[in-house]
């Protein structure tokens, strides 16, 4: 991998390195396949068709395929495909066994231990559905589902009871009745389309469904939900930018859980859909042994800012089936959100969420920053452990002298 930018690493202090390494855009090179044109590299559909889909592919490609590697990809088919796309697989380091990029997209045999709380559908999908493809949770605004495809398959993915159809799910949208349903219902102001990834659709088939989300007049707001520009940043061509434009406002959330996986490449393609107007968001998800460290998690975000993106969500991972060895635990995600909040801009800290188990939608959670509340008062702790009182007001009027720093909190 080439860097667009020589480190001033002698200037730094010792702690800093490997959050400043982490921050260097890096190319993804060609890998192995330094032999095809430019043409081809670049074209997605290519990139599509060459995609690393069975054990044999990888077996060649990587011949340091763990034992449990190996037994994951002989079972993948039969519950979310192995598919990686040859741009994103030179990201992959074959002689690191943790890569963290290798274990979002390689299957494991530990994929096949479900336990008990684990669930097909954690997110209580399927029981909000009135119409194929929609998910109506929330009152003002809907999930519509266009695709069960994906550029490449992230192992852990919540929709992997219909993405890629390894098990027989059979997702078929109605993309018509989806529509009339949000025709008829004048609350849902907010529609945001994922999959599956949208992006996967053509340009013309894209465009169809979004100019008529567009001509319902209560709908205010459309979003994009996609993986795309990281797995696949070369369908996010001019004449793409140029089509979405026309349906704003259209904001764009793109899933990034690593530092490495913002590269030269993706930094230009969001820089194209920034350039385009899209508001952009990063979902992640935390992952063990792949972002569950202060230092990773700082350089994802800090990086995501430099490529225009506002990090959004971090969530928990979802109880999917066959998820355990990904999951890190709620503990460390609290502890990451600790070194965030304060110790970096604000716009960069994104919030921690839950999706509550069975359907409840996502709830917040943060580190307890609020130490006791009463009618009188609120006392507080900033992020370097410092205690705060502030009054509380009644009819804007407040009870307790003007706001201040105590030593000791009093209980409430
Ligand atoms: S891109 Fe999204 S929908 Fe597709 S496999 Fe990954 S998490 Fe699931």
């Amino acid at each position: 991998m080439q860097s667009d930018s020589a480190l001033s690493a002698k200037e730094e202090p010792p702690a800093a390195k490997p959050l400043q390494d982490l921050k260097q855009f890096r190319s993804a090179g060609r890998g192995f396949w330094s032999d095809i044109s430019d043409t081809d590299w670049n074209d997605w559909h290519w990139q599509l068709k060459n995609r690393i889909t069975s054990l044999e592919q990888l077996q060649r490609l990587m011949p340091t395929l763990t034992a449990e590697e190996i037994a994951g990809a002989r079972f993948a088919n039969h519950k979310l495909a192995l598919a990686i796309t040859p741009y994103f697989f030179n990201l992959i380091d074959p002689a690191d066994e943790n890569c963290p990029i290798r274990r979002q997209v390689i299957p494991r045999i530990e994929e096949t231990h479900t336990a008990t709380w684990e669930m097909s559908d954690p997110c209580g999908e399927d029981a909000h559905s009135p119409v194929p493809g929609l998910v109506h949770r929330y009152p003002d605004r809907v999930l519509f589902l266009v695709t069960d495809r994906c550029a490449s398959y992230c192992r852990y993915c919540t929709r992997s009871r219909l993405v890629s159809n390894a098990t027989g799910y059979d997702f078929h949208p109605r993309f018509e009745e989806q529509i009339a349903y949000i025709r008829d219902h004048p609350e849902i102001r907010d529609v945001l389309l994922s999959g599956g990834d949208p992006l996967l659709f053509s340009d013309d088939k894209l465009e169809h469904l979004l100019a008529k989300l567009r001509a319902i007049p209560h709908v205010e707001f459309l979003r994009i939900g996609t993986r795309i520009p990281i797995f696949l940043p070369q369908r996010i061509t001019p004449a793409l930018c140029t089509m979405l434009k026309k349906y704003h406002p259209l904001f764009i959330s793109i899933h990034s859980n690593h530092p490495r996986e913002l590269t030269m490449e993706v930094r230009e393609a969001l820089g194209r859909l920034a350039d385009a107007g899209i508001p952009l968001g990063n979902q992640s998800v935390l992952l063990r042994q792949v972002n569950d460290s202060d230092t990773v998690m700082k350089a994802l975000i800090q990086k995501l800012l430099m490529c225009r993106v506002k990090p959004y969500y971090l969530y928990q991972c979802d109880l999917i089936a066959g998820s355990a060895h990904l999951r890190a635990s709620v503990r460390e995600g609290l502890e990451i959100m600790e070194k965030l909040r304060g110790h970096t801009t604000g716009y960069a800290v994104p919030t921690y969420v839950i999706d509550a188990p069975g359907g409840g939608g996502k709830v917040p959670i943060n580190p307890e920053y609020v130490l006791c509340r009463n009618a009188d008062r609120v006392v507080i702790r900033n992020y370097e452990g410092k205690i705060f009182e502030y009054p509380e007001a009644v009819d804007g009027t407040p009870t307790s002298p003007p706001p201040q720093r105590i030593a000791e909190p009093e209980l409430c």
